[in-house]
């Protein structure tokens, strides 16, 4: 579980985040919209302390995490996160990848690492590919590579930031099945997506961002079929 209250974050002068109220509960999927430059990305990044607040506070698992009292290591260790472009090392095999974290942050013997590293893969239907490296796969299945390596660090929350944006139309699926069905497994997420029939689908809660501010919440079928702010409902007439 996650709680944000009144979170703020600056870059210099401009104010990118204006007093974020957020939660997330146990096994809840969060998903968040919101027009380019609205401050998604900035609000995962303060989740997973690779940016950092400048006010408010932010509680993970019933922890108030502090730059100044916690190892940030530790507590990225517990959110994991997935990018747009999925950052894996080129010249890594794809266990190789999916073992490097597990092995190097949390000190797991290789063998186990490995045998764990396998079950994740596997999990997103790579069981396969293990030897191979990240050149010969397509796009789709080096984003699944990158989730399993998230996953291989027994994260309690995901976050994800556009997963399927730099992918070609007809892998966007792929992906999103495997995130939903870590979902249905019960993963605590919040996901940064424009793909809004996911929203739908799989989201508990969707919120609506802009100008680093939350402007609206719902469910999605209230939020989607029956927005209450204008600002809202202009953004979706845009995209939708
Ligand atoms: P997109 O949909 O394009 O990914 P976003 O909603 O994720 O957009 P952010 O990336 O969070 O938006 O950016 C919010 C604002 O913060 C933008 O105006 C951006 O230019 C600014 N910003 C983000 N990161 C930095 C940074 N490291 N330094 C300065 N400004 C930044
Ligand atoms: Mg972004």
């Amino acid at each position: 579980m996650i709680r944000v209250e009144k979170l703020n974050k600056s870059f210099g002068e401009l104010q990118v985040l204006k007093d974020i109220d957020l939660t997330v509960k146990e096994s809840d999927v969060v998903v968040l919209i919101g027009a380019s430059g609205s401050g998604k990305s900035t609000l995962l990044r303060c989740l997973n302390f690779l940016e950092m607040k400048n006010s408010g506070i932010i509680t993970i698992e019933g922890e108030q995490i502090e730059e100044s009292t916690h190892d940030l290591n530790k507590v990225r260790e517990r959110v994991g996160m997935v990018f747009q472009h999925f950052n894996l090392f080129p010249h890594k095999t794809v266990i190789g990848n999916v073992i490097e974290a597990p092995t190097q942050v949390k000190g797991m013997k290789k063998e186990q690492a490995i045998k764990e590293g396998k079950e994740m893969l596997d999990k997103v239907g790579l069981g396969d590919k293990y030897n191979v490296y990240p050149s010969t796969l397509s796009g789709g299945q080096k984003q699944r590579v990158a989730i399993a390596r998230a996953l291989a660090m027994r994260p309690d929350v995901m976050l994800f930031d556009e997963p399927t944006s730099a992918l070609d139309p007809e892998l966007v699926g792929e992906v999103l099945s495997t995130i939903k069905e870590l979902a249905d497994e019960g993963m605590t997420m919040v996901v940064v997506t424009h793909e809004m029939g996911f929203a739908r689908e799989v989201g508990d809660w969707v919120f609506y961002m802009h100008d680093g501010k939350i402007v609206e919440y719902g469910p999605p079928n209230e939020l989607f079929d029956n927005p209450k702010e204008e600002r809202t409902q202009a953004f979706l007439s845009s995209i939708l």
